[in-house]
């Protein structure tokens, strides 16, 4: 599962000598979110570190010597990241990725893929640089681990979830937001306009309901690891409104639509 550690060629040794007297070289755990090209070859990348939160950064020539970063740019890799702080400069500088796992070392298909998107577009979007967010960071750690080709559902309904919860977006589940009642399994409803869970008298117009199955899976979500779950059969449909309930919390949050999301949507249909 693990892929053999593969190490970056390290800088021109005066390149290193001189700048040590200027920049900072940190290094961080760190999940790469996504990359684009700049200048003639070199890469901007957005990724994700333990200790720093969300930085970005520029690869340089990373088009150009594959050698120097490997598949390592490859977004969901998780990796041992050094990188450089350039006084008065917005990007650091991206020195070596060395990877821990790749999520191309296991097997991958259209939904796997669509479901790793997902992950590095929410993050891409929601996660302020350089604000360390070690929860949202373990919370990824181990949903990746448990998204494969056969259970793609489960760390995604699991994922979303608890982002709602960790981005403030989540009032307690086990009563309405209105009035305060008691939820009953299968009365719930959400709506486009306003966090959380709505009794009957509450439900408003345009309201969709959460199933009774789903309003549990998330009151079980909230207080056990992805792990607990990775046992249980999850077809697609499991917990759809569920994920539908905490997607429209996160883009109502972010002011936009998720384009992954949209993708994983069309997968279903
Ligand atoms: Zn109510």
């Amino acid at each position: 599962m693990f892929v053999r550690q593969q190490r970056a060629l390290p800088l021109a040794a005066g390149e290193e000598c001189e700048d040590s007297r200027r920049m900072s070289v940190l290094n961080s755990e760190a999940v790469v979110l996504r990359t684009w090209p700049v200048q003639e070859a070199d890469l901007i990348v957005s990724f994700f570190t333990r200790d720093y939160g969300r930085m970005r950064g520029v690869a340089k020539s990373a088009l150009k010597s594959r050698k120097r970063f490997g598949g390592a740019l490859e977004p969901m890799t998780l990796v041992r990241a050094w990188f450089a702080e350039r006084p008065g400069q917005e990007l650091v500088r991206l020195d070596q990725l060395e990877i821990v796992r790749s999520p191309l070392s296991d097997p991958v298909d259209l939904v796997r893929i669509s479901v790793l998107s997902f992950f590095a577009e929410l993050l891409d979007e929601a996660l302020p640089e350089h604000d360390p967010q070690e929860t949202v960071f373990r919370l990824l750690v181990a949903v990746l681990e448990q998204t494969t080709v056969e259970q793609p559902w489960m760390p995604l309904t699991y994922f979303q979830l608890w982002m709602t919860r960790l981005m403030g977006l989540l009032p307690e589940i086990g009563h309405c937001t209105a009035c305060g009642e008691a939820i009953v399994a299968g009365q719930a409803s959400f709506n486009t306009l306003g966090d959380g869970l709505f009794c009957p008298v509450h439900r408003n117009g345009n309201a969709s309901g959460l199933c009774a199955d789903s309003w549990q899976l998330a009151q079980r979500m909230l207080r056990a690891p992805v792990s607990a779950f990775a046992a249980e059969a999850w077809p697609r449909r499991r917990g759809e409104d569920l994920r539908r309930f905490t997607l429209q919390a996160l883009e109502r949050h972010l002011e936009r639509r998720l384009r992954s999301a949209e993708a994983l949507a069309r997968l279903g249909s």
